[in-house]
């Protein structure tokens, strides 16, 4: 719309007309007073006031003055000789004019023109304005400067990212070098060079400093313009704010390369490290070396701890190892000091150590023994103490490896090993480790998925009363049925499962699956027998074995009469009190107790006394030379008096001979297990045990 404020009537509906005809609205209002209450109604895109008196001007700068038509363009109509007011016009506001001679035709396409422009105009304000807006949102400014001349030319946004916003309106290149960090400053001028001769169009990444100590990292991409109206050469560039980009990226990675729990370097990171000390060391003649320290018994260590307190236990151990490797060793040559970053978890409970530049290999040793050191004190953790100890194992570049994955894994080996000589050991890596720790390794793995894969059973191996002849029960054993090593022995598996802690669910497994089988045999009508499980020291410490073994007689509607647990000397030693009251409780249930392995240990007779059990069982080395070995004779007869004086029941395990038997039978040893009468055998054959007359022949 246009509006159109002439007292001059013909002529403002003849213009009138001629807009029409152009497809423009127009308004006319006759004087000042009607022109400012149009406005009131509807803003136009075009002015037209006429002059000629004092009357048009002052119009004019009322109009000026409203903040609706500031930027709207106003053309004056001037009469012909008074062109000498337009300067007073133009200060008024006015931006374009016609004279009273130009016909309604002319004027109506000068305001047609005006209109288009300004339209143009408003549509660039407004990408303008978009384009502040979406700048700052990416946080990213424009800057311009003209080669050879040194004044900069910023973008609001520019400012700020460059911290140049300190209100002075010239700003020279200069003041833009000032912010840049002196060692980068060389940098951004050759690449500002670079661009401006049209060498370069590749970005740079730089920081700033900004007065108040804000510092920032940017990202300028820039590109050298050759004057379209001038021949002068400009430089324009834009510049992105980086920082919290990278920031986030720095977080990540920090993430990436270190163990969430502890803060400590994670696997990848330490390869990476050790990787870069190999580089190193093939210049220096160095022995980088390689500590994986394995934490003993750790698994159960954490079971007896509350939930989360293991994990508060492993953070403390990564303190102290940071801690306690920080400091220089300065009575001896060797520097234990081991730096943060080199110090990694990359499993569980296995640590890792990188020296980086030892002279000889067997340097080590020490720093080995600081941390043996540095872990020997206890731990508190959620209110209770915890002992530690790890193995650990040594492998150095070169001998024992050209890679860091390979000085890896035979660190791990070597620790492996060590953890099998005793707690607190350190050993350094030899080929002949290998073979061993691969083949346990391959167990370990293959034992945590074995429940799973249902590789594992229960064989069962008769117990005869000696003095008749009659199966009076089974014990349990546990068989590994592996998919590529055949059937493994407990004798293997088993202390590895209680290493891993991984005999609490394997133990229940066994249970349960033994008592099912026992109250199915008792199901199918066969006179009831006694079910003998062995029970590991790792189950007998947790805390809910009462419970779990309750748990299992309920769902297998088994009377805990039928059962009997194998017990080992050494489990009951280890804490007498707690093992009684324990032991009081199954018995209450009245779950039968026996001692596995007896004459192994070194039972007290005192404590023997006050156990609630109802048998010992010899252990077999006594049984094997029985009849050879004087000694081993002497040890069962006194086993078996001894049982006699307690009123307990002795079993004599291992029997494979008919000697050995008739020894056993002459000292009133009351029940025998062995070869002699079967191996253990899988369920199909217990029960054909079960459907024949149950006697064996045990008669001189
Ligand atoms: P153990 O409890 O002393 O079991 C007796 C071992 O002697 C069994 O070996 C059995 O097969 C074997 N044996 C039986 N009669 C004779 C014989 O006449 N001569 C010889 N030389 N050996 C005989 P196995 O089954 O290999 O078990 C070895 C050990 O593994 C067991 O010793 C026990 O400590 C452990 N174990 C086996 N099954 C289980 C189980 O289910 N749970 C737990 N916690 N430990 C188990
Ligand atoms: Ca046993
Ligand atoms: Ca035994």
């Amino acid at each position: 719309m246009i509006l159109i404020a002439d007292s001059d009537t013909a002529f403002a509906e003849e213009l009138v007309r001629e807009l029409k005809s152009l497809a423009i609205d127009a308004q006319v209002a006759k004087g000042g007073e009607e022109a400012l209450q149009c406005l009131r109604a509807l803003v136009p895109q075009v002015l037209l006031v006429a002059l000629g008196n004092d009357s048009g001007l002052s119009l004019c700068s009322a109009l000026q003055a409203l903040p609706e038509v500031k930027h709207t363009p106003m053309v004056v109509r001037i009469p012909d000789g008074e062109l000498a007011s337009l300067p007073a016009a133009i200060g008024a506001g006015a931006t374009d004019f016609v004279l009273t001679s130009d016909s309604p035709a002319i004027v109506a396409r000068r305001l047609a023109c005006a209109m288009r422009s300004a339209h143009r105009i408003k549509q660039l304000d407004e990408q303008c304005s978009s384009l502040v807006l979406s700048q700052r949102i990416v946080r990213m400014g424009h800057w311009e400067f003209v080669v050879g001349q040194d004044d900069l030319h910023c973008s609001g946004e520019a400012r700020r990212i460059l911290g140049l916003d300190d209100g002075s309106e010239d700003l020279m290149l200069d003041d833009l070098l000032s912010r840049i960090p002196i060692d980068q400053r060389e940098g951004f001028n050759e690449w500002l060079n670079s661009v401006a001769t049209g060498k370069s169009t590749s970005p740079l990444e730089h920081s700033v400093h900004h007065v108040d100590g804000n510092f920032r990292v940017v990202r300028q991409d820039a590109e050298v313009l050759c004057g379209l109206t001038d021949r002068r050469t400009r430089v324009t560039g834009v510049v992105q704010d980086l920082t919290e980009r990278r920031q986030a990226e720095a977080k990540v990675q920090f993430l990436n390369e270190h163990d969430s729990l502890t803060g400590l370097a994670n696997r990848q990171q330490f390869i990476e490290r050790t990787e870069a000390a190999l580089v190193e060391a093939r210049k220096s003649g160095a022995h980088p070396s390689v500590l994986c320290l394995d934490l003993n018994q750790f698994k159960a260590i954490a079971g007896l701890l509350p939930d989360r307190a293991s994990d508060m236990l492993l953070v403390a151990i990564a303190r102290r190892l940071r801690d306690g490797l920080r400091e220089y060793d300065t009575v001896a040559h060797v520097s234990t000091r081991v730096a943060e970053a080199s110090i990694a978890r990359i499993r569980g409970d296995e640590f890792t150590l990188l020296l980086p530049d030892l002279k000889r290999a067997a340097d080590s040793v020490r720093v080995g023994r600081r941390v043996l050191d540095v872990l020997a004190e206890p731990f508190e953790v959620d209110g209770q103490e915890v002992y530690v100890t790890a193995s650990i194992g040594v492998s150095s570049y070169p001998a024992d490896g050209q890679s860091s994955e390979e000085l890896l894994k035979r660190a791990e080996t070597a620790a492996y090993c060590s953890r099998q000589q005793g707690r607190n050991t350190i050993l350094f890596y030899s080929p002949s480790m290998n073979a061993k720790a691969v083949e346990r390794l391959t167990l370990e793995t293959g034992l945590r998925r074995a429940l799973e894969r249902n590789e594992l059973a229960v064989y069962y191996q008769p117990r005869i009363e000696i003095a008749t002849g009659n199966m009076l029960g089974f014990e349990a054993l546990v068989r590994w049925r592996h998919p590529e090593l055949g059937l493994v022995s407990p004798a293997q598996f088993i202390p590895l499962a209680e290493e891993t802690g991984l005999i609490v669910p394997i133990g229940e497994w066994i249970m349960q699956t033994a008592c099912e089988q026992c109250r199915q045999w008792q199901d199918q009508g066969l006179e009831p027998i006694r079910m003998a499980v062995n029970l590991s020291a790792v189950q007998f410490r947790q805390p809910d074995l009462f419970d779990s073994v309750i748990q299992i007689l309920r769902d297998t509607r088994l009377d805990p009469k039928w059962l009997e647990m194998e017990l080992t000397e050494s489990i009951l030693m280890q804490n007498p009190d707690q093992a009684r009251k324990a032991l009081q409780q199954l018995k209450s249930e009245g779950i039968h107790l026996s001692i596995d392995d007896f004459g192994t240990g070194y039972s007290s007779l005192a404590y023997l006394k006050r156990f609630p059990i109802d048998a010992l069982k010899i252990d077999q080395t006594f049984i094997r030379e029985l009849t050879t070995n004087a000694d081993d004779a002497a040890i069962a007869t006194s086993i078996i008096l001894l049982g006699r004086s307690l009123k307990l029941r002795v079993v004599a395990e291992g029997v494979e001979t008919p000697s050995q038997l008739a020894f056993l039978r002459v000292m009133q040893c009351d029940e025998a297990q062995g070869y002699l009468f079967s191996p253990a055998v899988d369920a199909k054959e217990a029960r054909r045990f079960l459907d024949g007359t149950r006697k064996f022949h045990t008669a001189a």
